[in-house]
């Protein structure tokens, strides 16, 4: 919802200072699908929001469930489409949220990137995935929030950070710093900035390889931010922030999962505590690049243990429903 409309309307309609408060606590609960649902605010209030506001700024089209995981198409106001993604598994409820309609990016095994870039998320639009949720799940409530579905958080940078002051203010949605993660496709300027910042936030970048032909072959941010800088930045990342940050590798077959490779992101990894490497399987997308086989992964693992590298093959759902990572697309 478009909160500071909503304050000016009850200023000019001259209502007392505690209605704003009472409808933005409604609002973040989660319990309410439409104003009209309010019963503690006036009729003639309730009246006046309805044919003044959208108390979400998105209306869910579809929704595909799997085992531990849901996904829904949301329709914005202007008709374009995104896609937001419920995880339930660990013990956590966690919502993996899109920051714009499509990405500029272009990264080859990712079907956002395939739909190039149409706008921005406002900053209702991006806490709104997470209500939206809230809404489904009531009484419980989302915990965790990880910006990895549609976009590239950091090219949506003001709205991003404006959302995440709501999602973790105590009035607000209230999910701790430490529950919420970003996920970058590697934009070293934007990482030192992040780390000026000075947050409890987790980030991930996703690196997908450790040898500068190859990633730029299949990211092409690389190209603008190469190896060399991109590691540079993660090193002051860590330095100045003491914090684990997260390497997103989606194995490809023969595209990023050679003996070479390996040997590249051992190195790349080094001796640095706080460098955590995360290794997916590659999501299937419709003419995508293939996964690799289950030999490779097995070896992976192999020498990534032999040689001390911290490391986890993540699991991932959802791949039926496309709802894993890089399969996120909306046709709008
Ligand atoms: S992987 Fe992320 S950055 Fe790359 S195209 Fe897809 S959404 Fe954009």
């Amino acid at each position: 919802m478009d909160l500071p409309a909503l304050n000016a309307f009850l200023i000019d309609n001259k209502y007392p200072a505690f209605r704003a408060r009472q409808i933005t606590k409604n609002y973040y609960s989660g319990r309410y699908i439409s104003f009209d649902q309010m019963t503690d605010l006036p009729k003639v209030l309730r009246d006046q929001l309805i044919a003044n506001f959208d108390l979400l700024s998105v209306t869910p089209i579809q929704t595909y469930d799997s085992l531990h995981t849901q996904k829904t198409v949301l329709q914005l106001v202007d008709g374009l489409k995104i896609e937001t993604v419920l995880m339930d598994y660990d013990g956590w409820l966690t919502a993996c949220i899109s920051s714009q309609v499509g990405c500029a990016l272009g990264c080859t095994f990712c079907a956002t990137g395939k739909m190039g870039l149409k706008r921005n998320l406002t900053t209702s639009e991006i806490i709104d995935q997470i209500i939206y949720w809230n809404t489904k799940l009531y009484p419980k409530y989302i915990g965790r929030v990880v910006f990895m579905g549609m976009g590239e958080p950091f090219m949506n940078w003001d709205n991003v950070f404006a959302a995440i002051k709501h999602i973790n203010d105590k009035d607000g949605l209230n999910i701790g710093q430490r529950k919420i993660s970003i996920s970058t496709a590697g934009l070293a300027d934007k990482i030192i900035d992040f780390a000026n910042l000075n947050t409890q936030i987790n980030l991930a970048v996703s690196l997908h390889s450790a040898d500068q032909i190859s990633r730029a072959q299949l990211m092409p941010i690389a190209r603008k931010f190469d190896l060399e800088t991109l590691k540079k930045a993660c090193e002051i990342y860590t330095r100045k922030t003491n914090r684990q940050l997260f390497f997103e590798y989606a194995l490809i077959r023969d595209k990023n999962d050679t003996q070479s490779h390996l040997n590249d992101i051992i190195e790349f990894m080094g001796n640095n505590r706080l460098f955590f490497l995360n290794i997916i399987p590659l999501n299937p997308i419709p003419n995508g690049l293939p996964p690799s086989n289950q030999q490779t992964l097995s070896l992976w693992e192999q020498q990534l243990s032999r040689h001390h590298v911290n490391f986890s093959f993540r699991r991932t759902f959802g791949q039926n429903i496309a709802a894993a990572c890089g399969q996120l697309a909306t046709t709008n």
